[in-house]
């Protein structure tokens, strides 16, 4: 396994064999099963895998986890040398942000709602991120979780947006067995807060029932998944939403396919969640 921090050092391993093809997995590392069920999927759909773990500082905003984000790159390594990954890049600020730096990727309203209301520089972090990474690695896949439901349509359209000649594949969210989304963040709730936590899943779950058993009115779902959370002391809600999958805007009425989503306090540790519905016509 090639690990480095030098572009010119993927470029060598990308180009020796024009012939192979690459699927690349972007993470901030402190890997999980998350992140394994992504490198698994490229594993198994391409003949070289590279994964770069990057704590991208330009997506979080001064007051947010950029300091505490849990890492742990030698623990990251050994686990991707058993997955069989071919290249792992791991830059540091000087190679992605060198002098002079100062030429961003924005994508416009699909990252001013939700994630975006409450974070309203990330994700223009991400994609200049994502978009540096696609062009350095080249790949012909690139791996992206469900987890982060917005990230992937965001990516999706910078993708379609700029030509970038890859296919976006979006893998299922892998929980802890009380439904919990793994997630790098949940190292640093208390176990107070860890075992509060599934409440996240609990509201999705409550909102869907409640679109099975027939209510349609996205008001009255959104209060659903508040209700519940609300019910958990050491919750706070940061949103609730029940949006169009493809534009991100609250619906008023679900007619067919819907994301609920929401995001939701414990302390300082912010954890979002996810669970696309479908509802038969
Ligand atoms: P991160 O290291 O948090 O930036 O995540 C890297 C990639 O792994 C992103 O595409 C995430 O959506 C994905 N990911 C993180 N957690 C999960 C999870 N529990 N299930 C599936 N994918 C995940």
């Amino acid at each position: 396994m090639i690990v480095t921090r030098a572009i010119a050092e993927i470029r060598v391993a990308r180009w020796e064999d024009p012939s192979l093809q690459w699927g690349l997995v972007p993470t901030m590392g402190y890997l999980h099963e998350g992140h394994l069920s992504l490198v698994r999927r490229a594993r198994s759909e391409n003949d070289r895998v590279a994964v770069s773990i990057y704590v991208n500082p330009t997506q979080f905003a001064p007051d947010e986890d950029l300091d505490v984000y849990p890492r742990d790159m030698e623990r990251d390594l050994r686990i991707l040398r058993e997955e069989e990954v071919d290249v792992v890049f791991a830059p540091d600020d000087e190679v992605m942000y060198g002098p002079g730096f100062q030429t961003e990727v924005r994508v416009r309203e699909l990252t001013q709602l939700l994630e975006g209301a409450s974070r309203p520089t990330h994700f223009q972090g991400v994609t200049t991120v994502v978009a540096k990474l696609f062009n350095i690695v080249q790949p012909h896949r690139a791996y992206f979780g469900q987890k982060d439901a917005q990230q992937a349509v965001v990516v999706r359209r910078m993708v379609q947006d700029l030509n970038f000649n890859l296919d976006v594949v979006v893998c299922p969210i892998v929980r802890e067995e009380d439904g919990l989304a793994q997630s790098s963040r949940n190292e640093r709730l208390t176990p107070e807060q860890r075992a509060a936590a599934p409440v996240l899943h609990r509201a999705l779950h409550a909102a869907r029932s409640a679109l099975q058993s027939g209510e349609r009115r996205g008001d009255r779902l959104r209060e659903i998944m508040a209700r519940v959370v609300e019910a958990e002391p050491l919750a706070r809600v940061d949103y609730v939403s029940v949006a169009n999958p493809g534009t991100l805007r609250e619906l008023d009425l679900v007619h067919d396919d819907a994301l609920l989503s929401l995001a939701v306090y414990f302390g300082d540790v912010r954890l979002i969640d996810n669970m696309p519905v479908n509802v038969p016509e």
